[in-house]
């Protein structure tokens, strides 16, 4: 199965906006590395999915890379100290991203200044379990801002899966953390694809840009023709609009097909990950190296010196946004990722983590030109510009009504929370909140009914051992019975009758 770009040729995907880049604010100095704060809040969830169990506890000292947690299954996804230090506490509401406002545990480390590392091991066995074990091990979560756990994704059997897309379609228009390290990390990407290739059986890579990435495709373009890689690795140009770096939105305009909404990418034969994924993945098999870093792009009207810092995980974002010369003044909004989909912070004290793409400080005179909320026309903007080809207003109104059964009828779930309708609506709907808290809820629901069907089958299970255990008791009796000669039975019977003829004459 090699359908994928026939003839090379690019299409399109519905909906979608062409927005103004802000990019090359946060672009004009190379990475730098941020120096590590007095504490790292290290938060047990950093990925989607369950935690995994704790390893340390207060008063331990730990070496850089270290295991804080272990993972028992692919859905959970270990943490590990980005440096070397002592453990100070497991603070259970410390403030993190997710949901907005609330607070979880956080591992709370405090780094001794050596950073004394822990033995890394590269991976030796290539074998595609082991690899996906390893990648699991060391922490891997895709780094696009999903945090889906990597072993989840690779894992599996995919006979028709022919091409590993690596997404360097960096959409939203302040973020840049993809486009520095596509620049500064070229060979690391290209070595991470191929093996993400081989995991899953894949012959080939595409490694798909952005039309305004002239400088990184050129960079791209000499590291192939310089050091050819073991498979071959394409390069895709796409054009800029907003958002063609989401997943399903990418293989579409890649192969002209579309993942269905209860569907997967693989099954198209496609997987996709996210070029700060393929570097993660070349650092953990080739290096041994932990997760335990990102970049992040600091940025915004708010921040006097915009720029990429790759930062130690657990790293409050008030620590970058010091290195980034502080605020230029008062701000009216921090948003954790980009204008169109990111999330209103509360409080700078949050830390970075694994899915921390860019911290935007937004100022009074951008957000006073936005207006206050009216109803809806009904003028079918919205529906104009969804990508995921629903009907956003529709949605909204049975959000409104709190009917999420009858949002989730219309496919809520399938929103990507690009942000397209909010932008155009002409009533200044937040939508974007709305589908958000109503997947949110969703999510809840059916952890509860999971809950709940795990708790009655518990149940039925219980029940059903105490009437095996029963009817063993009795078949046990009635065995021992049949075996006993006819004197003994005798013997059995009158002890029966003299005990209960004891009983009775007890008063
Ligand atoms: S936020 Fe959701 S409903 Fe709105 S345009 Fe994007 S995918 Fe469609
Ligand atoms: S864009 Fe806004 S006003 Fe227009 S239909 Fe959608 S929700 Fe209603």
């Amino acid at each position: 199965m090699s359908e994928l770009l026939p003839g090379d040729q690019l299409h399109s995907f519905p909906g979608g906006l062409k927005l103004r880049h802000h990019k090359q604010v946060s672009c004009q100095q190379p990475m730098a590395r941020s120096s590590l704060p007095d504490h790292l809040y290290l938060p047990l969830v950093q990925h989607q999915g369950p935690p995994g169990k704790l390893l340390v506890s207060p008063g331990e000292s730990v070496l850089k890379g270290q295991p804080l947690t272990t993972a028992e299954d692919d859905s959970q996804v270990p943490i590990h100290a980005p440096t070397s230090g002592t453990i100070l506490a497991v603070d259970q509401l410390h403030p993190v991203s997710w949901p907005p406002g609330s607070r979880a545990a956080c591992v709370v480390l405090a780094p001794d200044g050596d950073d004394r590392q822990a033995s890394f091991e590269p991976l030796a066995d290539t074998r595609p379990d082991a690899v996906v074990d390893h990648l699991n091990r060391l922490g891997l979560a895709g780094l696009g801002g999903a945090v889906f756990p990597t072993a989840a994704k690779l894992r599996g059997d995919w006979p028709g899966l022919h091409t590993v897309i690596i997404n360097g379609a960096e959409c939203e228009p302040w973020i840049s953390c993809d486009e520095m390290l596509m620049r500064e990390r070229t060979e690391a990407i290209i070595s991470g694809g191929v093996i993400l290739a081989r995991t899953v059986g894949a012959s080939q890579v595409v490694i798909a840009l952005e039309d305004r990435m002239g400088t990184v495709e050129a960079k791209f373009a000499r590291c192939l023709r310089e050091q050819p890689p073991a498979l071959p690795v394409k390069l895709r140009q796409v054009t800029t609009i907003y958002p063609e770096g989401g997943e399903r939105q990418l293989i579409q305009v890649l192969t002209g097909r579309e993942v269905p909404h209860q569907g997967l990418p693989q099954d198209l034969g496609v997987v996709c990950h996210n070029v700060a994924t393929a570097a993660a993945v070349h650092d953990a098999v080739i290096e041994g190296k932990p997760l335990i870093e990102r970049v992040v792009t600091v940025t915004g009207p708010g921040i006097a010196q915009p720029r990429n810092f790759i930062a130690a995980l657990g790293t409050p974002i008030a620590h970058l946004v010091a290195q980034a010369g502080g605020y230029t003044g008062p701000i009216t909004r921090l948003v954790l990722g980009g204008p169109m989909s990111g999330l209103a912070l509360a409080s700078d004290e949050i830390p970075v983590a694994k899915g921390t793409i860019c911290i935007l400080a937004l100022t009074e005179d951008v957000l006073s030109r936005r207006q206050s909320e009216m109803p809806c026309i009904n003028c079918g903007e919205c529906v104009r510009v969804c990508p995921a080809s629903l009907l956003p207003q529709q949605i909204f109104r049975h959000l409104a009504a709190d009917n999420l059964a009858a949002a989730e009828r219309l496919n809520l779930s399938a929103c990507i929370e690009c942000g397209c309708c909010a932008q155009v609506c002409p009533s200044h709907i937040p939508l974007v909140e709305h589908y958000r808290h109503g997947k949110h809820q969703l999510i809840v629901r059916q952890l509860d009914q999971r809950r709940a069907a795990l708790a009655r089958r518990r149940h039925e299970a219980r029940e059903q051992r105490l009437v095996r255990e029963r009817a063993e008791r009795q078949a046990r009796r009635a065995e021992r019975k049949k075996r006993l000669s006819e004197p003994e039975q005798a013997r059995d019977e009158i002890q029966a009758a003299l005990e209960r003829a004891r009983r009775k004459q007890k008063p």
